[in-house]
């Protein structure tokens, strides 16, 4: 394998995504030589934009690949001497659609077709991101700690969404594969709970959209009866980063959570806090019981990662702080 200063190369998939042109930003940042897939290459500008933005000049290390999760089309081009893959496109739509296959194919065959492309080019290890929806989504939240050992059932659970079934039969689909078929590739993921810090360039996300913009706007008028688990979308990346490169890392699954719990409640009572020059919109909420609050641990990627978040307030006010003054 090269070694680290002379190019190691990253195909990051999803180039386009809220997380997806913040990984590009930190490999950059670190000296990586970096490829990105984008459904479109007419999206390439903006992504350059955002990257400008964040301080980045020279683009003679990145270079982009037109592919689609639904077609076979490229991924052998996309994964073509690349030492490690960061596999974090999947479709994350803000509505629940009527057919949820559109939702699950592309995230189940999309990641198949980055393993397989990945095993077949001599990849080291791919990372994917999965998500908290594939570990606690289907069980009674009093007084359980959430873990890597749970999984969200898919089987017997009626009321979840389209995304979460996707995150979660993807995330199986993928272990499987490695399983029967890796052929040494090695897999790694990471279970993200709702990613929120800043948008670079306008590019936001539906955890964005939904969690601070219709509170923003005032759309949001009522408090819903769950609570959001939090964490940064630059400790996302850096745990990413941190599980591509550990040897410990390879097979484990990493929940990406920060300390602690927010209610739409006490996100609003953050903001009229300590941004109050943004909240005109806002609309008064009432607090929710206790009972909703979902406790997660992430001990794991803290121990074998010496990964360490920053708390959930920073990231929420990151967050309005970029979309407030890049509207
Ligand atoms: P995002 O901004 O919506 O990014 C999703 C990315 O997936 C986009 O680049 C999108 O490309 C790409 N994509 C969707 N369908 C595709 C297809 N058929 N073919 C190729 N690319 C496709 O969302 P994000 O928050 O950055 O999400 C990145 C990853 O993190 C996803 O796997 C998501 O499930 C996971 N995650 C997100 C959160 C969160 O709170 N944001 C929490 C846990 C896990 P286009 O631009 O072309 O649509």
């Amino acid at each position: 394998m090269k070694n680290l200063q002379t190019k190691t190369t990253v195909l990051v998939t999803g180039g386009t995504g809220f997380l997806g042109v913040h990984t590009i930003l930190q490999l950059l940042q670190q000296g990586f030589e970096v490829k990105t897939t984008l459904r479109s290459l007419a999206k390439k500008d903006s992504i350059i934009k955002a990257l400008e933005k964040e301080g980045i000049t020279d683009f003679s290390s990145l270079s982009f690949i037109e592919a689609d999760l639904m077609s076979d089309n490229n991924w052998d081009q996309a994964v073509k001497d690349c030492d490690y893959v960061l596999h974090l496109a999947s479709p994350f739509p803000a509505q629940n659609p009527e057919d949820e296959n559109e939702v699950i194919i592309p995230a189940r065959d999309g990641a198949l077709r980055v393993l397989k492309a990945s095993r077949d080019a001599g990849v080291k290890r791919v990372v994917l991101t999965s998500s908290f929806a594939a570990v606690g989504y289907s069980m009674n939240t009093k007084d359980h700690v959430f873990t890597e050992s749970d999984w969200t059932d898919t089987d017997t659970s009626s009321n979840i969404s389209a995304y979460v079934k996707s995150k979660t039969i993807a995330e199986k689909s993928a272990w499987k594969f490695i399983e029967k078929e890796g052929n040494g590739l090695e897999l790694t993921v990471i279970n993200p709970v709702g990613i929120f810090g800043p948008a670079i360039g306008n590019i936001t996300s539906t955890s964005l959209d939904v969690g601070v913009s219709s509170i923003l706007n005032g759309t949001l008028n009522y408090t819903p009866s769950f609570t959001m688990n939090i964490v940064d979308v630059r400790d996302v990346v850096d745990l990413h980063i941190k599980a591509m490169l550990h040897p410990k890392a390879s097979g484990e699954r990493f929940i990406a959570a920060s300390e602690g719990v927010m209610s739409f409640y006490d996100i609003v009572e953050l903001f009229k806090k300590e941004r109050p020059q943004y909240t005109k919109n806002i609309q008064t909420l009432e607090p929710i019981g206790k009972e909703f609050y979902k406790k997660i641990s992430n001990e794991k990627a803290k121990t074998i990662l010496q990964w360490n978040p920053r708390n959930h307030e920073e990231s929420l006010l990151a967050s309005i702080d970029s979309l407030m003054t890049n509207p």
